[in-house]
């Protein structure tokens, strides 16, 4: 675009930070998110192997500061065009070697689907297979319909919950495969592992997890 236009297009129609609500003008490349936010989403990363039953889990970020609201817009605030800066965000600094076969978005509830329009996990896995030319299976798991959301519970109520909320859904086709499950943010880790453990009763050969961010007062 013309330079001249474009600068008049920012005097009137200014992106905003979807952080601190401050105008984002031209020169900046992230259109979402100030420079002086991105400055301070957190840089740590969580990286663990051997998270029984996974083979490992990978979070590009802590759920703090910027991040915490910017995953809020993502998962709560309609905000779905966010899954391009996040699926860049983690494919940039997934650390491990890409030899699995699927990626497999945790699955939402009937209701939070319809009334979002969309599943935030489902988003970033396909996000991530377009980047790394892997299939999304989507049917392989499923979400039963009176599950209960697992944001306010405690730790032993989370696994307990979770081991009800989810049913295995795949047929043959996931025996021996290797799979990547995707999902927003770790919390205890209660999801992840049910949802592995179904894949691997289905017959998976292994399964490992990455999520967006972890929360750094839940994770062990
Ligand atoms: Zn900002």
């Amino acid at each position: 675009m013309n330079l001249f236009l474009q600068k008049t297009l920012d005097i009137f129609f200014p992106a905003t930070c979807h952080v601190c609500q401050k105008d984002i003008f031209s020169g900046w490349a992230n259109a979402f998110v100030c420079p002086s936010c991105f400055s301070q989403i957190h840089g740590e990363t969580f990286t663990k192997v051997n998270l029984d039953p996974l083979q490992y889990l990978f979070s590009p970020f802590s759920f703090e500061g910027p991040m915490r609201s910017l995953v809020h817009a993502f998962k709560y605030g309609g905000k779905d065009y966010l899954g391009t800066l996040f699926g860049s965000f983690c494919a940039e600094r997934f650390p491990f070697d890409k030899g699995f076969d699927s990626l497999v978005p945790i699955p939402t509830s009937y209701w939070k689907g319809w009334c979002r329009g969309y599943n935030p996990a489902e988003l970033l896995a396909v996000e991530l297979g377009e980047r790394w030319h892997k299939p999304v299976k989507t049917k392989w798991l499923h979400r039963n319909l009176f599950s209960i959301s697992q944001t306010h519970l405690n730790r032993k109520k989370r696994m307990t919950n979770a081991c009800k909320s989810y049913s295995f859904e795949g047929t043959v086709s996931v025996k021996g495969q290797r799979i990547l499950l995707v999902d927003d943010v770790f919390t205890t880790g209660a999801t992840l592992k049910v949802c592995a453990e179904l894949l691997l009763k289905g017959g998976a050969k292994w399964v490992a997890g990455c999520t967006l961010a972890f929360d750094p007062l839940k994770t062990d």
